[in-house]
């Protein structure tokens, strides 16, 4: 068995999948194949599964990047019973409230993610008129849910006939409006409003630009709780890939596929920067688009010409990290709070279409530790503040020497905010910025969720789910309906693994 290769060899008789990147649109699929039958190989360049749910480990301390917490652990136990077996029994999933404190410079605060009566107390404390138009967005969630996001999101989107059957649904449930629109149309408070829309910029869209669908990806108004896997989120990628590899599937990590061989329209071969070559039957990225077609393929026309065409898309900002560690704890200071200012919509303008880098910020404070004692050392905590910042291709500036004055300057948002004495307390901080993202995880741009999800870019218009020129090729991830973020990178693995089994099954 070759050394890299974690699992033994595939039953010859059996059709055979390979998928490339082990984040977790890539481990869903697999796991979905391998458990079908298909004898499924993960190839993963990093020495790790998680893909952008990456983890450093420092002086006691657990560092991650990605997603601060489950919003829904429901596509995941569905995934994990297609396995034969219940999620609960692999790990550990806490109940965090409030799942989300937004907070603003004007002193004014909301937790979502708590309980009923504590979410009307506090919106009638902060925005008494919108009480009504409150409920009426959690009406509106709760069927769009299903009927929407749900239906549409686990479809495959990726013929202008699946289109139009998809319509119903998307007018049903005001799909074509934008997400702003609809939060507006319920809600006039602006702290309310930037609140409820928060979702869509967790799935890296503008508010402004993307489908109202969008909101429903997140935590819903009304859910009293988020979800954390203890241990971390690259824990939850860890026993996806256990799962994968108890059904038999071979995991294949640290060795980044360098090219796709194909013969006629068919991709007959993967081939590893180690040498190491696979035949397969099937073979799906879920690994950037971008890097897919015009690195893995480029020796095959089909690669240049759609790298050439997705080279004009438009690309949703990126995300510069910083991680550090304090002497002391913080009860008080909850898993996840959103810092905001007094700019919104400008500030979104100056990510998605200014691209310039603003004075002022809207910061992500993820704080673990004090909802998963294993994340730091006792008395002591783990923190990452994150704000998005325009992509490489919009904001193209030397990020190694940008990246320290940044840091600064958040740690000193954190310090007015929140930690005073923020500078004494640091143990250990570094930082991590959108050349990590293009060198460590071959994302275009440094964009943290791919292509940006505007009407343009969606359903059908976006990356399709398999290719419609190379035979036994298949895309999985941000970049292909029905976008970036947890729930839609594991609805679309759904929708992918169904369509391919139908096809090779
Ligand atoms: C900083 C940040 C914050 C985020 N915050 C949130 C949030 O709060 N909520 C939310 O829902 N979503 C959030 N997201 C987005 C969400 O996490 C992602 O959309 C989702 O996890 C992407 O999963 P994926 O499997 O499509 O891609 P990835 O996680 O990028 O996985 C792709 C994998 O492919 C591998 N790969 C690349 N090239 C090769 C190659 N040549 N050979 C082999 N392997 C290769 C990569 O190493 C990687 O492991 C965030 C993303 C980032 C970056």
């Amino acid at each position: 068995m070759d050394a890299l290769s974690k699992t033994p060899g595939r039953d010859p008789s059996r059709r055979s999948a390979c998928v490339v990147g082990a984040g977790l649109a890539g481990l869903a699929l697999a796991i979905r194949l391998q458990a079908a039958g298909l004898a499924t190989t993960l190839i993963e360049a990093r020495d790790a599964p998680g893909g952008c749910l990456r983890r450093w480990q420092r002086q006691g301390f657990t560092f991650e990047e990605g997603p601060s917490l489950l919003a829904d652990p429901a596509p995941l136990r569905e995934l994990w019973s297609v396995t034969g077996e219940d999620l609960g029994n692999a790990m550990a999933l806490a109940e965090v409230t409030p799942a989300c404190r937004f907070n603003w410079s004007d002193g004014a605060q909301l937790d979502l993610g708590v309980s009923e009566a504590e979410l009307a107390r506090q919106i009638a404390r902060l925005a008494p008129d919108d009480l009504a138009g409150f409920e009426e967005l959690r009406r509106w969630c709760q069927t769009a849910r299903i009927d929407g996001w749900q239906r549409l999101g686990e479809s495959a989107l990726d013929s202008p006939a699946a289109a139009l059957r998809a319509l119903p649904a998307l007018v049903r449930s005001q799909g074509w409006r934008s997400a702003w629109s609809l939060v507006g149309s319920m809600v006039k408070d602006r702290h309310l409003r930037e609140a409820l829309a928060f979702p869509v910029l967790q799935a890296g869209a503008s508010p402004f630009a993307a489908s109202a669908l969008h909101l429903l990806g997140q935590a819903l108004p009304g859910a009293s709780c988020g979800w954390w896997p203890i241990g971390g989120m690259a824990a939850l990628a860890e026993a996806l890939t256990a799962r994968f590899e108890q059904l038999g599937g071979t995991v294949r990590l640290g060795d980044p596929v360098v090219r796709l061989h194909a013969v006629g329209n068919r991709i007959s071969e993967a081939e590893c920067q180690s040498g190491w070559r696979g035949h397969f039957d099937a073979v799906v990225s879920a690994a950037d688009a971008m890097h897919t077609y015009r690195d893995l393929l480029k020796d095959l026309p089909r690669g240049p010409q759609v790298a050439g065409k997705l080279a004009g898309r438009r690309y949703s900002p990126s995300a510069f990290s910083v991680h550090f560690a304090l002497e002391g704890t913080w009860p008080g200071i909850p898993h996840h709070s959103v810092l905001l200012g007094t700019r919104y919509g400008e500030l979104i303008a100056d990510l998605f279409d200014h691209g310039v880098l603003p004075q002022d910020f809207m910061l992500s404070l993820h704080h673990p530790s004090v909802s998963d004692p294993s994340m730091a050392p006792p008395g002591k905590s783990t923190f990452r503040a994150t704000i998005p910042v325009a992509h490489l291709g919009k904001l193209p500036i030397d990020w190694v020497t940008v990246a320290p004055l940044i840091q600064q300057r958040v740690l000193a948002e954190v310090g007015r905010r929140l930690i005073p004495d923020i500078h004494d307390r640091v143990v250990t901080s570094f930082t991590t910025s959108p050349r990590d993202l293009v060198l460590e995880l071959n994302y275009h741009l440094g964009s943290a969720w791919s292509l940006e999800a505007s009407a343009l870019q969606s359903g059908p218009l976006r990356v399709a789910h398999k290719d419609s020129k190379l035979a036994n090729f298949y895309l999985v991830g941000a970049a292909t309906h029905p976008g970036a973020g947890v729930a839609a990178v594991l609805a679309g693995a759904k929708a992918a693994a169904s369509q391919m089994l139908k096809e090779l099954t």
